[in-house]
């Protein structure tokens, strides 16, 4: 079955570090609107995108010295903050931020792609609760627990078993527990085994989902971020999501090269036989990964849901490229605290 071309189909990408990595750190050269990046405004609008999660990426340790970053992880976020709003205020024709999933319908209505703004590394929690309230106010509604450093709330994944079989630390389980009472999406991209699993029991106890944004497939593709058959499961019975991340490296473990699009397909299809088809959303991680893709940038997402379109009736085609990813959002996004 052909895919019936130059139907709009729609986009809810869970995972982009353009904000960050681009655009705050060039020091005002490079702009949202249009850029040489993977991703922006105009590409995204013209692709049909609703909405983009736009990472506070805070590089610590070695890597940030890698990325001649001297700020501490509260001024950088500060710093990456302050851009962000600046950029809500240039666009605010084009783009508007959204701090749930009503938000987003809305700003869709009103012809507006949705901005929701997350934090990727919750380093800067540094053992206190009150942060997370704290950024939820600026409007953070997606933070990913870890990156590749034991932080205050846990460890990294990691390929030694005893390393990655950690769960979360006692802080932790109380910030992810704080971040769901709120309305925060909890991000176990980056996260140790352990600490999967944990998150997991925890999003069950309350009935909400969690998402791993921007990861794949570990049978199809041995990385330690990326998922095992058992936490695609898991992914799958708590209405959870997993943004398959567009990284050569996690798809076909070709590090740093070429993604094609049947590798997002073969991975699309798997998680879907695994987790099943609620489970399946896009975290392209544009801006984040070094591969270059067959489809090019975030203006070839069409051209993913065509390729997809191949395998998936146009129903789950949705689910796959927005519905699922708006839903998990909509829940979480809610906060179990203001539950009646
Ligand atoms: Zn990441």
């Amino acid at each position: 079955m052909m895919p019936e071309k130059g139907t709009t189909m729609r986009f809810i990408d869970l995972h982009c570090d353009t904000l960050g990595t681009c655009v705050a750190r060039s020091g005002g050269k490079v702009r949202l609107a249009e850029n040489s990046c993977q991703l922006d405004l105009k590409r995204l609008k013209a692709a049909g995108s609703m909405a983009q999660v736009f990472a506070a990426f805070l590089p610590t340790h070695d890597t940030a010295k890698e990325d001649g970053i001297t700020l501490g992880p509260q001024d950088l976020f500060d710093q990456i903050y302050a851009c962000y709003q600046k950029e809500l205020r240039i666009n605010r024709d084009t783009l508007a931020p959204a701090l749930s999933g009503e938000d987003i319908l809305k700003n869709d209505r009103a012809g507006r792609l949705s901005a929701i703004l997350g934090v990727e590394d919750c380093v800067l929690l540094d053992g206190s609760l009150r942060r997370i309230a704290s950024l939820y106010k600026k409007g953070v509604r997606v933070m990913t627990l870890t990156w590749w450093y034991e932080n205050s709330l846990g460890y990294p994944c990691s390929p030694i078993p005893a390393d990655t079989a950690r769960g979360l630390k006692p802080f932790g389980k109380k910030a992810v527990r704080r971040m769901q009472e709120l309305g925060i999406l909890v991000d176990v991209s980056h996260l140790s085994d352990g600490g999967f699993y944990d998150v997991a029991s925890l999003s069950q106890e309350l009935h909400v989902p969690f998402a791993a944004t921007h990861s794949c497939a570990r049978t199809l593709c041995q990385h330690p971020r990326n998922l095992t058959d058992d936490m695609l499961r898991i992914i799958g019975e708590t209405g959870s999501v997993c943004g398959i991340n567009f990284c050569a490296e996690f798809l076909n473990g070709r590090s740093g090269k070429y993604t094609r699009i049947d590798d997002i397909v073969q991975c699309a299809r798997y998680i879907r036989d695994k987790a099943g088809i609620d489970a399946l959303a896009i975290g392209s991680d544009f801006d984040g990964i070094d591969s270059t893709l067959e489809f090019g940038d975030c203006a070839g997402l069409p051209k993913l849901a065509d390729a997809l379109a191949m395998y998936f009736p146009a129903d789950e085609v949705e689910k796959i490229c927005w519905k699922n990813a708006l839903r998990v959002l909509t829940d979480a996004l809610k906060g179990t605290a203001h539950r009646k």
